[in-house]
């Protein structure tokens, strides 16, 4: 789950960490009085969606001009109006694709002055199943573009869980970063502060791009990004209420309700499986004969009657499907369950689309009769390679 930056700003703020004053802002008219209550003389507006690149990004309505989702103000009054212009209107970014967001708060900040940009993330290391810092003198760009260029550049290195942070892992960094005097102490410091904030709040991501020099020589947090582990949300209720539902999937939220593994992607042709494995590779077969996923979905093995039809409505609900492939592997799920499910979903919905099943394993050949008498126009496959080739033959034409 990821949270909004002025919520992750509040956390670093009651860590310690330094950050700036703000106020976050729901409607237009609160906006001057927010940043009335900010010192100035420079203020910052800041469009609060759950995707980065926000400063180079473009509204997509006319009247928002070209002007990105930060934007910096010289006084109360000029604050205000950026506030109004950015609120409800749809921000796109390099991280929101085409459709963009759409604005629904603003963060007003008293502006910093910033000497130099550095780049810093927290997050868990797979290859080593360990905490990661990576940090890099190239703040406020495109992280991605400076692995991949200047790789020497980004400085990356996990934390032993059995001695947890040490002063010396934050000295690496501020050496590693150019910083200097007082500059030392301070990363050290803040390191140790974002390392038990990960830890003690089951972080998955913790970025601050920039993390800045200020003018007067001092560290601090200009950007925050945080992404906490869904399945630890349970022990960290103040966490759980920071959750902005509109900023998610709707299909994906559905899902959630009924315990799901569903993934919203681009393609074509929606999937509904059974195990995690058998759905990545459901996918990748949907690839391989020309085709694209339009959803990752894994039903789970003790799936019932209703969870399938739900999974099936909620991918008939996307009207990018072009296409539904049901591949089961019936080991404790049983094949009877998903084909009931299919029926129950397709009298419910209606039928729109080419649908190919494909069953095999416990009750197999109970779910191939309930669905060859149900009088649905079903294309019957015999395994995984007959069932993506029909699928997608069926969608192409
Ligand atoms: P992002 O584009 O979504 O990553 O948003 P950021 O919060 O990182 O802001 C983008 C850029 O705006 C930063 O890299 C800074 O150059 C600039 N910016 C943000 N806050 C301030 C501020 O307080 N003072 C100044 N001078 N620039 C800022
Ligand atoms: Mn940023």
């Amino acid at each position: 789950m990821n949270i909004h930056e002025y919520q992750a700003k509040a956390l670093l703020r009651s860590c310690g960490a330094p950050v700036s004053d703000g106020r976050v802002v729901m409607r237009a008219e609160e906006a001057k009085t927010a940043a009335g209550e900010l010192d100035g003389p420079l203020w910052v507006v800041k469009a609060q969606i759950h995707a980065g690149g926000r400063g180079k990004g473009t509204f997509k309505e006319p009247g928002a001009g070209e002007a990105g989702g930060v934007r910096l103000a010289r006084s109360v009054e000029e604050a205000a109006e950026e506030a109004k212009r950015m609120l409800g209107r749809t921000l796109v970014t390099k991280q929101t694709g085409p459709a963009g967001k759409q604005v629904n708060r603003i963060y007003i900040e008293d502006g910093a002055g910033i000497e130099r940009e550095l780049y810093l993330a927290l997050l868990v290391d797979r290859q080593t199943s360990r905490v990661s810092f990576v940090a890099s003198t190239e703040g406020g760009m495109d992280i991605e573009e400076v692995a991949d260029k200047t790789p020497e550049k980004i400085l990356s290195f996990s934390i032993d869980p059995a001695t947890g942070y040490q002063p010396f892992h934050g000295r690496r960094i501020a050496f590693n970063l150019g910083l200097e005097g007082k500059q030392i102490k301070q990363c050290v410091a803040l390191m140790g502060t974002l390392y038990d904030m990960f830890l003690g709040n089951d972080m998955e991501m913790l970025e601050i791009n920039p993390l800045i020099v200020t003018d007067t020589g001092d560290l601090k947090c200009l950007d925050a990004k945080m992404g906490f582990d869904g399945n630890a949300l349970y022990r960290h209720r103040d966490i759980a209420e920071l959750r902005d539902t509109t900023e998610e999937d709707p299909k994906e939220l559905e899902a959630s309700k009924y315990d799901l593994n569903y993934i919203a992607l681009d393609g074509e042709i929606g999937c509904m499986v059974n195990g995690a494995g058998l759905a990545m590779a459901t996918m990748d077969i949907i690839k391989l004969y020309g085709s694209e996923p339009a959803n990752f979905l894994d039903v789970g093995g003790g799936a019932t009657k209703e969870k399938v039809t739900e999974a099936f409505k909620i991918i008939t609900s996307d009207p990018n499907v072009k296409g539904i492939l049901v591949n089961i592997f019936g080991g404790i799920m049983r094949c009877d369950v998903i084909a009931e499910g299919v029926i129950a979903a397709v009298k419910e919905v209606g039928l729109k689309v080419p649908l190919v099943v494909r069953l095999e394993g416990t009750n197999v050949e109970k779910g191939k009769e309930i669905i060859s008498t149900s009088g649905l126009d079903v294309i019957a496959a015999d395994n995984l390679k007959d069932g993506a080739e029909k699928i997608v033959k069926a969608v192409k034409g």
